[in-house]
């Protein structure tokens, strides 16, 4: 692992600046002192998918999903559940996609839920459909 790492904070999106041993006991935000790994999956807009897909060094695993699509709503526990057992290796993000059109847009997302996977700044894997929590930790670690 390298000795330092970048890791955008959920809460006010502050790129800190880590050591190996700090990410290890998970750190907090120098800015706002949040934890930077909450146990649970954040929510992005535009402004902070991008600063998080752009300045983080941890691959971050997006949920595209929808208010009124029940797919989704049951893969929501399940993407919760995950979020206690990737961090800290990934953070889990969710973007609805009803409020932020124009990223569901510029990613191509044509069916909900979509897993997709970020990482050094772009895509790196992109599943459809909802997954239980063993098959998108499995997913995920695959593409790790
Ligand atoms: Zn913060």
């Amino acid at each position: 692992m390298a000795e330092s790492m970048i890791v955008v904070c959920p809460h006010c999106h502050t790129a800190n600046r880590l050591s190996a041993e700090r990410l290890a006991d998970g750190g907090t935000c120098g800015k706002c002192k949040s934890p930077l790994f909450r146990g649970e999956p954040m929510e992005l807009d535009a402004a902070s998918f991008d600063i998080h897909v752009q300045r983080s060094d941890i691959p971050l695993l997006v949920d595209f999903w929808a208010p009124w699509c029940g797919p989704c709503r049951t893969m929501a526990p399940a993407f919760a559940a995950s979020a206690r057992q990737l961090e800290p290796e990934f953070h889990l993000a969710k973007v609805n996609t009803e409020e932020e059109q124009q990223l569901a847009a510029r990613f191509n997302i044509r069916s909900i839920p979509t897993l997709a996977l970020f990482r050094n700044g772009r895509e790196v894997a992109r599943q459809a459909g909802a997954m239980d929590a063993t098959s998108l930790m499995r997913w995920a670690r695959s593409q790790a």
